[in-house]
């Protein structure tokens, strides 16, 4: 698959040739067609996937192509983003994928001086990329009005309702008109992502991507079928080794997260917390002596931790399960950056066993267990399932198409050895 069979016009296939693309990404290659048809689209997909470029090279098209259906000059697109950062980088695509076209894009955000931004807004624009409150704000002083809007763009909608924008949301979708093409981007997609959806998108199209298997393949994965009364005493006797160096602990809830942080930093393992209800700077903080050494232990909720871009984790722990089994992949990507290999331990208790067959099934093979340690026990561990698992079967992917690739074996790094090096006896994980 080319960008030329995607049907796309020559500026912006000139575009794209100068930003040194190959070829579509995946979620570039299913979702551009039905977005130049006009179609309503909800992506699952998060950032790294090339999801920016889905949206905004067929949008451009749409713009040069279509005549306004609404007033001339008019602003047409309008794109959410729940960060500055984001909203910045995503005002760099279009100019970047717009540069042979005469389109122009505003970025409005927070935090900053509105003037300069006024003053951009009364030049006039094609694109408007904002964050919610800014444009809220320019929206309620009358300097913003939303009613020529063609194109809305809601991404990281997951991020948008983690970070508490829901409310501001609501009120700008309310301001467009009903009239229009919606797009909307999540990396996850909990049940309130997908009731906003049925709320904000007319018959869309499904697109969804899973980052690539291979990055899951070099990590080594084991799961701990334990009580959950023992995590977090499982959790202390894992950290017991000093291989444990920089280790991200996932829980499901913000709540989970601090408690665990503040358990662990009382036992003397120095640790700190991350989520949506911490303060930038307090997230800044943390990741920044997470980064640097002076705490051992980060534990996250899956949204605060995206983004998280540090080298050298040496462990990355699933004390819960997510629910969700692309976020398993994402997080333990984490701990395989760059390409290098890394291991991942998960804790499974007795109401977990469903994610963990929802996982096994995602990532296409089983999760070999660590049936001997100390807080093993017969109501913890699973009758039926093997302690040994055969290599992992080929299985229908998650999305019923049959892998593609061949069957995978597991192996354990340390050679014959079945479980990842860990020994229960010395209570030790050896260091690869
Ligand atoms: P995004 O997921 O939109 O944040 O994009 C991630 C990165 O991938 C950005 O740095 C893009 O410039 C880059 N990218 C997007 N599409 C492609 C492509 N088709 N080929 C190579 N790189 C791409």
């Amino acid at each position: 698959m080319q960008f030329h069979d995607l049907k796309l016009i020559d500026p912006l296939l000139r575009a794209v040739s100068a930003e040194g693309y190959n070829e579509p990404t995946p979620i570039q290659a299913r979702a551009i067609p039905h977005i130049l048809d006009g179609k309503d689209l909800i992506g699952c997909a998060q950032t790294g996937t090339g999801k920016t470029a889905a949206f905004a090279l067929p949008i451009l098209q749409r713009l040069l192509t279509e005549t306004p259906g609404r007033a001339r000059g008019a602003t047409r697109v309008l794109v959410l983003s729940p960060t500055r950062e984001l909203a910045t980088q995503i005002g760099d695509s279009f100019a970047a994928y717009g540069r042979q076209t005469r389109l122009k894009h505003i970025v409005i955000f927070g935090g900053v001086g509105q003037q300069p931004q006024v003053e951009a807004l009364r030049r006039g624009a094609d694109i408007l990329v904002a964050t919610p409150g800014r444009l809220l704000d320019l929206m309620n002083q009358g300097i913003i009005r939303l009613n020529s809007i063609e194109i809305f763009v809601l991404d990281e909608a997951d991020r948008m309702l983690d970070m508490g924008f829901i409310h501001d949301v609501r009120r700008i979708i309310k301001a467009l008109p009903s009239q229009r093409q919606t797009l909307m981007f999540s990396a996850t997609m909990p049940q309130d992502i997908q009731d906003l959806a049925a709320h904000i998108l007319v018959n869309p199209v499904h697109v969804a991507v899973t980052p690539q298997a291979t990055t899951v393949e070099k990590i080594e994965q084991s799961v701990f079928f334990v009580e959950k009364k023992d995590k977090r005493a499982l959790l202390e006797h894992l950290l017991d080794d000093q291989a444990f160096r920089r280790v991200l602990v996932f829980t499901r809830t913000k709540h989970g997260a601090n408690k665990l942080a503040q358990q662990l930093d009382r036992g003397n393992i120095r640790a700190d917390a991350i989520h949506g209800n911490k303060s930038q700077s307090a997230r800044e903080r943390a990741l920044a002596n997470f980064k640097s050494g002076k705490i051992r232990v980060l534990v996250a909720t899956d949204i605060a931790a995206r983004g998280i871009d540090v080298e050298d984790v040496t462990h990355v722990i699933n004390f819960d399960l997510p629910n969700e089994p692309e976020s398993y992949v994402h997080r333990i990507g984490r701990t395989a950056r760059a390409g290098a290999g890394g291991i991942a331990y998960s804790f499974c208790d007795i109401e977990e066993r469903a994610y963990l067959r929802d996982i096994e099934k995602l990532i296409r093979l089983r999760v070999p267990v660590i049936s001997e340690h100390p807080y093993a026990s017969p109501l913890a561990a699973p009758v039926s399932r093997p302690e040994n698992p055969a290599p992992a079967r080929r299985q229908p992917a998650a999305d019923g198409r049959e892998a593609a690739d061949k069957p995978r074996r597991r192996r354990s790094r340390s050679g014959g050895q079945p479980h990842n090096g860990y020994t229960p006896a010395a209570g030790r994980v050896n260091q690869q």
